[in-house]
């Protein structure tokens, strides 16, 4: 049925809008006519409300494999609980406590590309929709913080640094010549799903012309813990995982004594919050926010260099 509105329009942030300088309000937004889609949806919808009414009326869960659908358009909130169903393929494994599994071979072959010295590096975002400083654009993940440990050589002792910026300024041009400093030019850069600091990398680097390629001689040293322990390659595999991933479920499995519960701030989008309050803070408050960021993001690659050595060990 066609509406009698001349148009439907969405009014929203312009992502490819770059500030430099004062905002500029007309590139900022942008308005976009969705009036033809809106009306090819049309019997789509009306096709899918039908189907959904039937789907609800069903006495069981349909028998649907996992594909594509679970996370296009957008990562469906039951993977989790999909990807427990999903059995790990038989393989001679190795047992260690809490019936963790250990695909010995996949993981020597999976680990081949991690060359010493070992960097174990998270990063710390924050996204405003108006952008606060040149050189980005609305929603854009801002690196404001990085935690780093070390390990030169096998047994070596572990050294840690870590950046965070004041809350006022841009964080991330002394960021930047700091991550240079310290991840030097050769040896492994160790994420936990690097997808995410690998774009982060790479932003820096469109941003920030001067550090070009320095910082993508980074991006292209990185590697990823986290796909051993992704039900479906289950090279790393225990039910007390629950079918996730995340390494907050992951940790306290593999390393029981390492824990997450006694820090002020526990997970990523509480650190970007409070990251964002920093500069409304009195001087003890401000320096008290300082510790509990720094606590949290020490705690992200720690807990990597053991889940690291555990797995190592088995
Ligand atoms: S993860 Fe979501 S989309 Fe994928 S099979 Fe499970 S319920 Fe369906």
């Amino acid at each position: 049925m066609r509406s009698n509105l001349a148009d439907f329009s969405i009014i929203h942030f312009d992502s490819k809008y770059v500030r430099m300088g004062d905002i500029n309000v007309e590139q900022l937004f942008k308005a976009e006519s969705v009036l033809d889609a809106v009306l090819t949806k049309q019997d789509f919808i009306a096709k899918n409300i039908a189907d959904f009414k039937k789907l609800i009326q069903l006495k069981k869960i349909p028998d649907i494999e996992m594909g594509k659908q679970c996370q296009h358009p957008y990562p469906c909130n039951f993977s989790n609980y999909c990807n427990s169903l999903v059995q790990p393929e038989e393989e001679e494994t190795t047992e260690l406590d809490n019936n963790i599994q250990v695909d010995k071979a996949a993981w020597l072959n999976y680990s081949s590309e991690f060359k010493f010295p070992l960097f174990f590096f998270d990063f710390e975002t924050i996204q405003y929709g108006v952008p606060q400083f040149n050189f980005s654009s609305p929603y854009q993940q801002i690196p404001f913080q990085y935690s780093l440990h070390v390990l030169l050589e096998p047994n070596a002792k572990l050294i840690h640094s870590a950046y965070l910026g004041d809350g006022i300024n841009d964080p991330r041009p002394a960021l930047i010549e700091q991550m240079i400093r310290d991840l030097g030019s050769n040896g492994s850069i160790i994420t936990w799903n690097m997808t995410f600091e690998k774009s982060a990398i790479k932003k820096l680097a469109e941003n920030f012309i001067d550090y070009h390629e320095e910082l993508m001689a980074i991006h292209d040293r990185v590697v990823d813990l986290m796909p051993p322990f992704r039900p479906n390659r289950a090279i790393v595999y225990s039910d007390a995982f629950e079918g996730s991933y995340s390494i907050k479920k992951v940790l306290p499995v593999m390393v029981p004594e390492l824990s997450y519960s006694n820090l002020q701030i526990q997970e990523g989008g509480t650190a970007s919050f409070m990251y964002g309050q920093l500069h409304l803070l009195e001087p003890k408050e401000h320096e008290q926010l300082r510790s509990d960021l720094l606590a949290y993001c020490h705690m992200d690659t720690l807990a990597m260099v053991k889940i690291w050595e555990k797995v190592e060990e088995a």
